[in-house]
């Protein structure tokens, strides 16, 4: 890479970094009834990034994102849209005036127009309005698809219709409700890859809801977990994956298996042996171990004994059962076979994820 291409991109990091967030929310609530759906939610989202809403169903992840849409009216709370507040205690913002672009889980595509109807349908300038269909259609790969109506295009190209509509505009941010779900599973994984290139080379910054662990990690700059209306936490998919701030967050983002353990700062003993463990603890904690991290080893003298396997063909998970009775799940290649009740011993790799279960100890 050359000197100037750095400076441009050091230049492009530094001006984002001075920009305010694409989005800002700051202690967001709303109650439906008894619910309360969304419950002092605060977040950034920076520009150009892709940021997921996941958790479990009912958690508050649509309603914080038809908060942001202006869609629903917050209880309290402040909401900005590049920089210019949409919404706070006083004023409120309607949403065909906030800058955003929608594209929702069943598309909404209009069916009596075409696909260029439906891209141009929010376009005001008349004079631009083709060109502009035409650049963003060739943005989505679907050039030269004007003519062609909804009902003739497959749930991926429609997909693509609904973003292309969306980026039309050319909002602040787009705002996803679960842009996947009504794909079937064979096309879904081709379509994630597809819409992340075409946010990305569109410079778009987005908000996607989804309850699918992997489509968050896999898609997401930075992953929000709902919980009960709450944030539990945000950070990098790495983040959350290795620093999980509770049990909840990672049981829900990943499979693991917990087994009580003594802390000692970065070690803890438990029945598995004396393991490295983070973030340092000391005391009686909860030991998450994720199944991918756990190795078994034949031995007939071992203390473990093979429960059950289920085999994926890319990988298997073998369950044991450890001296104490608990279950322990490891994650393996498809090569090492185990037939239920063989005897093996078990190795951790990396380090585990330590939660206290009690106040600490001196
Ligand atoms: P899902 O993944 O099932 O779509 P979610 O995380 O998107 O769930 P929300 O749809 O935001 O959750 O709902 C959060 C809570 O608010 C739920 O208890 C839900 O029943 C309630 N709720 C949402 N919208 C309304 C409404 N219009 N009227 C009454 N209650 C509502």
């Amino acid at each position: 890479m050359s000197s100037e291409q750095h400076s441009t991109r050091a230049e492009n990091q530094a001006q984002t970094a001075l920009a305010p967030p694409a989005v800002s929310v700051v202690g967001l609530s709303k109650r439906f009834g008894s619910a309360l759906a969304v419950d002092d939610v605060s977040l950034d989202v920076q520009r150009g990034s892709l940021l997921a809403l996941l958790g479990p169903s009912g958690c508050g992840k649509t309603t914080t994102l038809r908060l942001i849409a202006g869609l629903e009216r917050a209880d309290r709370g402040q909401i900005a849209v590049g920089g210019r507040s949409v919404a706070d205690g006083s004023s409120f913002v309607p949403p065909e005036r906030r800058r955003v672009g929608m594209v929702f889980q069943d598309y909404a595509l209009f069916p009596h127009l075409d696909v260029a109807g439906n891209v141009g349908f929010g376009l005001r300038d008349r004079a631009r309005r083709a060109a502009r269909v035409g650049e963003v259609l060739d943005l989505v790969g679907l050039g030269g698809m004007e003519r062609r109506m909804p009902r003739q295009l497959s749930g991926g190209q429609q997909q693509r219709v609904a973003l292309a509509r969306a980026l039309a505009p050319e909002p602040e941010v787009l705002l996803l409700d679960e842009p996947f779900s009504n794909l079937d599973p064979a096309l879904r994984a081709h379509v994630r890859a597809e819409v992340r290139e075409i946010l990305a080379r569109a410079e778009a910054t987005a908000i996607f809801v989804t309850h699918d662990r992997e489509e968050a990690l896999s898609l997401a700059d930075q992953v929000a977990v709902l919980w009960q209306g709450r944030l539990a936490q945000i950070g990098t998919p790495d983040e959350l994956y290795r620093q999980p701030a509770s049990l909840d967050v990672a049981g829900f983002i990943g499979d693991a298996d917990v087994l009580p353990g003594v802390a000692r700062g970065g070690q803890v003993d438990c029945e598995l042996g004396t393991l490295p463990g983070c973030p340092p603890a000391y005391g009686e904690v909860a030991v998450l171990v994720r199944p991918e991290d756990v190795r078994l080893c034949a031995d007939p003298s071992g203390t473990a004994a093979i429960v059950r396997r289920e085999f994926y063909g890319h990988d298997q998970l073998v369950t044991v059962r450890l001296p104490s009775g608990r279950l322990l799940r490891a994650r393996l290649g498809r090569w090492q076979s185990f037939e239920p009740g063989a005897r093996v011993e078990i190795a951790v790799d990396g380090v585990v994820s330590l939660f206290p279960t009690a106040g600490p100890s001196s």
